[in-house]
């Protein structure tokens, strides 16, 4: 008889944003004229940037033309859009061969596929609170994880623990939900923590575009040693709006070897066998986020995300609440007034306010007690929301 994979069985369940849902649906059915704030979305509100719409539109008329009409495209990206990343990466003092930058349809994609150049015997760490797709995707492969958990103490940014042997290690920064940021020297006890133990990083730096502090590195490959021990896996749905159009990519240093098999080439191997590439529209319009045109138009955008997260900040400093994030990251980690757990502090905000967030238990255990804003709504919606926590609490 067919043995399905039986770790399907020991994922939880994933109440946190069906609950949210639940629990806003019961509230409209009730109240249908309310106006609710909604600052617990991780998508992006505004549009596409100018330029990579024109883009976008240009290569649709390409593929209208016998001469300029693309097929099946590289399955590890086009070339014009890997020297584009390259090239963005040297902008870091990183240098990096278009052929180290694969293109993907996005980070979770990546996140969850990259497990397959691991062995299943291979442990996993997971920073607490933590983006969910880590925990679940090492539970559906089956493997072991231990589980770092970070509270108010270290920032929620956790040193290196010797009594721990993990051989993948996730660091998001800045994290998904806390906001938390690695600085050079924290990040260096990471990968001088990988290097000892032969243990490789997958670094998340889905969120790296909201940095804007110069001792916050960008990429894990502006630290010595990191292309012995690091993945980057990045994403252009938060830099650029393109949560809806899909598209990132994965940095795969050549230097990243063990036992004499290169990561960069068994990472060639798989996207042969499992992809066949990104679309040549969507290619065409992720390159032109590289343009110096893009590059400024999207950092317009994100300085409307940072306003926001300015607002809610300027409300919580006001209100001499404990927080962190904000600053080089769209989220907001605020610790829930007095003893209020944080589906209690939700359900405080929903009814008596109407703002929406997002509890931070959902996140892992050490969440709870924890509540995250998003900065990607409406500027508007924003400041009537910080305006509104200023009077409840
Ligand atoms: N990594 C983190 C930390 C995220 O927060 C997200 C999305 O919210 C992703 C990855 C996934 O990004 P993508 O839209 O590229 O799949």
């Amino acid at each position: 008889m067919l043995t399905p994979n039986m770790h399907y069985a020991e994922l939880k369940d994933s109440y946190l944003f069906y609950n949210i849902s639940r629990k806003i649906s019961n509230y409209t059915q009730e109240n249908p004229d309310v106006h609710l704030y909604r600052m617990g979305i991780g998508d992006v509100s505004l549009p596409l940037c100018s330029a990579v719409i024109k883009a976008l539109h240009e290569a649709v008329e390409d593929q209208a033309v016998q001469e300029t009409f693309h097929g099946y495209m590289p399955e590890c990206g086009a070339p014009f859009l890997r020297e584009a990343i390259s090239g963005y990466y040297a902008g870091k003092g990183v240098t990096l061969s278009p052929d180290e930058v694969f293109v993907s349809s996005g980070a979770s994609d990546e996140l969850g596929d990259i497990l397959d150049l691991f062995d299943v015997t291979s442990s996993a760490l997971v920073m607490e609170p933590a983006y969910p797709a880590y925990v679940d995707a090492n539970i559906i492969a089956g493997r072991k994880i231990y589980h770092l958990a970070s509270g108010e103490e270290n920032g929620f940014l956790p040193e290196p623990d010797s009594e721990i042997h993990a051989d993948i290690i996730y660091i998001c920064s800045p994290g998904n939900p806390t906001g938390a940021v690695f600085d050079r020297r924290k990040l260096q006890n990471w990968v001088d923590y990988a290097l000892a133990n032969d243990s490789v990083i997958l670094f998340d730096a889905a969120y790296e575009a909201f940095i804007e502090d110069d001792d916050i590195p960008h990429s894990i490959f502006e630290l010595p040693g990191a292309e012995k021990c690091s993945i980057e896996i990045c994403s252009l749905s938060k830099t650029a709006g393109f949560t809806g159009t899909r598209l990132g990519y994965t940095v795969i240093p050549r230097a990243l070897v063990r036992n004499g098999m290169s990561f960069n080439e068994m990472w060639v191997r798989n996207r042969t066998t499992k992809t066949n590439g990104v679309s040549y529209i969507i290619q065409k319009g992720g390159a032109a986020v590289f343009t110096p045109e893009g590059q400024k138009q999207i950092h317009d955008n994100i300085r409307v995300y940072k306003n926001n997260a300015k607002v809610l900040m300027d409300a919580l400093d006001k209100l001499g609440i404990w927080y962190c994030g904000g600053k080089n990251s769209p989220y907001i980690w605020m610790r829930c007034p007095g003893t209020m757990s944080s589906w209690e502090f939700f359900d405080h905000l929903l009814f008596n306010v109407q703002v929406i967030g997002t509890p931070g238990a959902g996140f892992g255990s050490c969440g709870e007690g924890y509540f995250r804003f998003s900065t990607f709504g409406s500027p508007e919606d924003t400041k009537e929301a910080a305006s509104r926590l200023c009077a409840l609490l």
